[in-house]
């Protein structure tokens, strides 16, 4: 069947930012043909193509000329299980907060800490999504994507995403040039779980189930989260910052309330602190502003444009540089 094309599209129910701008072209793909189809038109136009999930990590600057594909891409496939886990294959377009329950429902341990989190599989891997304690790399066996410019099929082994702290290899080196398919997953049949994460472990006297931690990811979230259909954000909107130890030391000489975790022989200081701590609760510009129970967050209740919203983090990051002598990198993909 011919794919539905649609023009001059408003790209504003599709990024949880709410900011408005325009595709010159869209379409929906829901097969690997349509997603073939969906390429050779934006080949045959001569024009770029950006695949979207749930757009809850994407702010677009200015309207986006080229395609916008929505990736819908179906499917949750059990391929292998042995006495103590199973392996699932699962479609880049499959809901990443469903999964989690379904995992969960199935006896298949290991995602629960990762509940809640808005969006679609197949961005998952892409900034290595990580909540309380767990990165989804923890689980990832492989990725399978399409390769834009030779149309291969190809997969990489966990190793090869190379992925980091909010980091891999399809935010780097790959970046616009795959369109990531499907993720297979290894989950554990034996309900371990992990409570490393203080606020977490703090929710429960005895060993929690798997079941008793989504649900508590769940309300810890519900509380301090917006919705972004209530108030439009993309959730944190820089990445917490690692700095050298004399850093850390001397910050901590001037801010002895700095709030820092130490990681190897670095520290990463909580970002949200130091937005707090700067002043920025009490601030808007042009109605964007930070959330009222997390600084990590900017809301942008009036739905202003993506250019309103980069400029009022902007004006932060300058201020955080400033008071704190650290530069804050902004987390979500910024299309411009
Ligand atoms: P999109 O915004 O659609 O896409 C993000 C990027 O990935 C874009 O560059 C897009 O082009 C690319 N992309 C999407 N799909 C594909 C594909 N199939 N192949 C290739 N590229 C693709 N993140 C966390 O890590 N931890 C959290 O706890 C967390 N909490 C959040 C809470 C809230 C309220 C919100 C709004 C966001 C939160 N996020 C969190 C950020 C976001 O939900 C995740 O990054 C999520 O994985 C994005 O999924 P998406 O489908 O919406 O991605
Ligand atoms: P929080 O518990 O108030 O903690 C603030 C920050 O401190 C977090 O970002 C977290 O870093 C860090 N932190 C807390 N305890 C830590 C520990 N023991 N060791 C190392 N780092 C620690 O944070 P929150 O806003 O409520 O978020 C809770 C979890 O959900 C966090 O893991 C956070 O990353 C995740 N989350 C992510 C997004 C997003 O869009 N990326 C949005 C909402 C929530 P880490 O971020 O490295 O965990």
């Amino acid at each position: 069947m011919a794919l539905d094309i649609k023009e001059n599209v408003s790209l504003q129910p599709f990024n949880s930012m709410a900011v408005s701008a325009n595709a010159s072209t869209l379409t929906t793909v829901t097969t690997l043909s349509e997603l073939h189809q969906a390429l050779n038109f934006a080949d045959d136009k001569k024009i770029s193509t950006l695949v979207l999930g749930g757009g809850s990590n994407t702010i677009f600057e200015n309207d986006y000329e080229g395609l916008v594909i929505l990736n819908r891409l179906k499917g949750i496939e059990l391929t292998h299980q042995d006495s103590d886990s199973v392996t699932v294959n699962v479609a880049a377009g499959e809901n990443w907060h469903e999964l989690v329950a379904y995992s969960i429902e199935n006896g298949w341990y290991g995602l629960e800490n990762l509940a809640l989190i808005p969006g679609l599989v197949g961005a998952a891997p892409m900034q290595n999504i990580g909540a309380y304690g767990v990165e989804v790399k923890d689980v990832i066996v492989n990725v399978e994507y399409l390769d834009i410019d030779t149309r291969e099929q190809k997969k990489l082994t966990n190793d090869e995403c190379c992925f980091a702290y909010r980091e891999s290899v399809f935010k780097s080196g790959l970046a616009g040039k795959v369109i990531i398919t499907s993720v297979t997953f290894r989950l554990l049949k034996m309900a371990t779980v992990n409570i490393s994460y203080p606020s977490l472990a703090a929710c429960f006297e005895e060993a929690p189930s798997p079941q008793q931690i989504f649900d508590a990811v769940c309300t810890i979230r519900q509380s301090k989260l917006p919705l972004p259909s209530q108030i439009p954000n993309t959730g944190s909107f820089f990445k917490n910052p690692t700095v050298e130890q004399q850093q850390h030391s001397d910050l901590k000489l001037k801010y002895p309330n700095l709030v820092s975790y130490k990681v190897g022989n670095d520290y990463k200081l909580a970002a949200g602190w130091m937005i707090e701590k700067a002043g920025w609760k009490q601030k808007s510009l042009n109605n964007v502003r930070v959330h009222d129970d997390q600084a990590l967050v900017i809301v942008n209740p009036e739905k202003q444009s993506g250019v309103v919203v980069i400029d009022f983090a902007n004006k932060i990051q300058q201020d955080i540089f400033i008071k704190f002598g650290v530069a804050l990198e902004i987390e979500p993909r910024i299309y411009r």
